[in-house]
């Protein structure tokens, strides 16, 4: 395993030529305030752990535990050094080596007894209790554990927009965790196979030729983490799916003109995905005054929930997500949108005065 993970890792950590373009843009760097807490200091205490068996103190732990994942480093890079895959790779190893955040030890076992990692029992369906699997679908719905156990309106949202616009579509009864907070906090991928078995039985079995996710971390990891190279069948945000659907004339948004309305691109979404244009299109669609943050599209600034940062570091996500929440007051913001459970959970718990929705929450709210 280890051999495995330094042969991929080595060639991303030699990338790095420590030049520091990247500070400018870490947003654990930019409340930190120490090297060792953003991109550069990261990459140089990976190249030490993976290739020379270093083995870190707290603050080298923290340094690698602390990073979000959130990919902004790579997109200034002047050799593309991917840090992310970097300390994902790192944790990894350092599991192994039982140095890692307890509570990622308790995502993992939430995870493989239950299927999510919120420490949740009720069953799946409890959110919609009269679901009935239809004989021909559509699309199939990805729920996502944020979306069924924290932000359960985006659900509602979802299948009351698709009813509305009278698409069939149906869910997979027993899904379980799409696996993101295992891989991204270095804990691997125990239920990946068995998903991508059931999101394909579940779609043969009904005709659906889509499947669709309204969260933008299970939307990275179904696309970039699991093997579905011969797949036929599409796997789509629902972003992507309503404006491809805007794109055909085949449906109509409700309206709600001159609302002043700001859009936070997920990083899982955004940089992860390269998807920035299929959420304007459909907010735009709605005749909404849609103005940008300062960060936007390529450069948006993290939530600063991920990479397994929020349960393990709350205080420091909190501050990064306060810094995006002002960025959206600062260009008048009546309501921020966004495109993904967490993003939008973590925005919201940070954002007093301004209202913070997911656009399906919008949509569904006007329907
Ligand atoms: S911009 Fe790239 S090469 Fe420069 S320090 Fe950051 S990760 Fe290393
Ligand atoms: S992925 Fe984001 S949080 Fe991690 S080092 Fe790069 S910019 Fe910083």
């Amino acid at each position: 395993m280890n051999d495995k993970i330094i042969e991929a890792c080595v060639p991303e950590v030699v990338k790095c030529v420590h030049c520091g373009k990247c500070r400018a843009v870490c947003p654990t760097l930019d409340v930190l305030g120490w090297d060792n807490y953003g991109s550069r200091g990261r990459m140089i205490l990976a190249g030490e752990i993976i290739r020379n068996g270093f083995d870190p103190d707290e603050t080298g732990l923290n340094s690698i535990f602390t990073c979000t994942t959130c990919k902004h480093c790579t997109t200034v890079c002047p050799t593309k050094a991917k840090v992310p895959e970097v300390m994902e790779m790192t944790r990894s190893i350092l599991v192994g080596r039982k140095k890692h955040p307890d509570i990622h030890r308790v995502l993992y076992e939430r995870v493989e007894k239950l299927g999510n990692p919120y420490d949740e029992h009720k069953d799946r369906l409890w959110w919609i209790p009269d679901f009935r699997e239809p004989e021909e679908a559509e699309v199939m719905f990805f729920v996502g554990c944020t979306p069924t156990y924290r932000t359960v309106e985006i659900a509602k949202s979802v299948v009351k927009i698709l009813d509305g616009l009278e698409i069939p579509w149906t869910f997979v009864r027993d899904q379980k965790c799409c696996s993101s907070p295992l891989i991204r906090t270095g804990w691997g991928s125990i239920t990946t196979d068995h998903n991508i078995e059931k999101i394909i039985e579940t779609a043969e079995a009904t005709g659906a030729d889509t499947v669709i996710t309204s969260c933008a971390g299970c939307y990275k990891t179904i696309i970039q983490d699991y093997p579905i190279e011969d797949l036929d069948i599409r796997i789509m945000h629902i972003t992507q799916y309503l404006a491809e659907k805007l794109e055909k004339g085949e449906i109509e948004l409700p309206q709600k003109p001159g609302l002043r309305v700001t859009f936070h691109d997920p990083c899982h979404l955004g940089r992860h995905a390269g998807e920035y244009d299929a959420p304007r299109k459909v907010i735009e669609s709605m005749g909404v005054d849609l103005v940008e943050m300062e960060h936007n599209r390529q450069s948006s600034w993290c939530c600063g929930a991920g990479g397994g940062v929020r349960i393990a570091f709350p205080e420091l996500t909190e501050k990064i997500a306060t810094k995006r929440v002002n960025e959206a007051r600062a260009v008048d913001a009546e309501l921020i949108l966004s495109a993904c459970p967490f993003c939008v959970y973590n925005l919201r718990v940070n954002s007093q005065d301004i209202p913070v929705r997911d656009i399906v929450e919008f949509i569904a709210e006007l329907m």
